[in-house]
């Protein structure tokens, strides 16, 4: 294909010297005209999910980062959040440009190396679970965990990610040593025991998960995992159920739950299971007629 912009054979739409181009005039790449009206903003606003790009934020982003990228010193912080959020949201966006998937990551890391501190250091960490990097992540949190208990949760995630489950039940016991009543924590814990593979003891730790909050539909199901792990198929139903009934959006429930019924042969329970999944707005016509033929079968 040639460049819509400079007529050079290309592969994307923006050939390599006119996206370089533009990225040097606007390092965000989106910029005025790509976004919402100029009326509001939302950049400064610590609060909102920031997935609401505004002109007047995206032009300021874009100058800031220009001028951090000339080597003054700016709102790193700032620019380096944003650049990690345009990767988590904006990245289809590259596909026009020659500029590499990851290149919002590496703007970010360029940002946030540039931070002085522990929230900079918890930015790169971040940055770098998104390249793939874990090594370089686990070593930048391992020093950092001790100071915040976000540090210490988002460290715990990194090593089950890593494999390293026995290292973030240690962290998870010292900080529920201090706040033995956080359920978020014990949600953490209990999906560390899981992936470790222990599944008694993690479904242990979601019953505890449940004492706090037992609407927590989303501990039902995981409670309901790892009883069929378990081997223990009649308690797995009953806490599929439950959870579809604090949550009747949680598809997943019901499909575990229809595995089970199907593979004994359950086809009026299945059908139950299927006739609420359609009172929860799910398309499960085709699937209820298949087991009322395999019922009559
Ligand atoms: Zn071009």
């Amino acid at each position: 294909m040639k460049c819509i912009i400079c007529g050079r054979e290309s592969s994307k739409p923006i050939c390599e010297v006119c996206s370089k181009a533009i990225a040097m005039d606007f390092p965000f790449i989106l910029h005025r005209g790509m976004a919402l009206s100029d009326e509001s903003s939302n950049l400064d606003d610590e609060n909102t999910q920031r997935s609401i790009l505004f002109q007047r934020d995206l032009q300021r982003l874009n100058e800031l980062a220009k001028r951090a990228l000339n080597g003054e010193e700016v709102n790193f912080l700032l620019l380096a959040r944003y650049a990690l959020l345009f990767h988590e949201k904006f990245s289809f966006f590259l596909n026009n440009f020659e500029l590499g998937d990851n290149y919002y990551l590496t703007l970010a890391k360029n940002f946030a190396s540039k931070i002085e501190g522990d929230d900079g250091k918890f930015l790169l960490a971040k940055i770098h679970v998104n390249m793939g990097e874990l090594d370089e992540a686990e070593e930048i949190m391992s020093k950092i965990w001790k100071k915040d208990r976000k540090f210490a949760m988002f460290y715990g995630e990194i090593l089950v990610k890593g494999g390293k489950w026995g290292r973030a039940i240690e962290i998870y016991n010292e900080l529920l040593s201090n706040s033995p009543e956080d359920e978020e924590l014990w949600m953490m814990m209990a999906d560390a025991i899981c992936a470790s593979g222990n599944y008694e003891e993690a479904e242990r730790a979601y019953l505890r998960v449940l004492q706090y909050d037992q609407n927590n539909a989303l501990a039902w199901y995981k409670r309901g995992k790892c009883l069929i792990n378990a081997g223990k198929w009649g308690g797995a139903l009953q806490s599929f159920q439950t959870a579809t009934r604090k949550d009747p959006s949680l598809k997943d429930a019901y499909e575990e739950m229809l595995k089970i019924l199907m593979d004994r042969g359950m086809y009026s329970r299945a059908l139950e299971t299927l006739k609420k999944m359609k009172e929860a707005g799910f398309d499960v016509d085709e699937r209820m007629a298949e087991v009322e033929e395999a019922m009559h079968s």
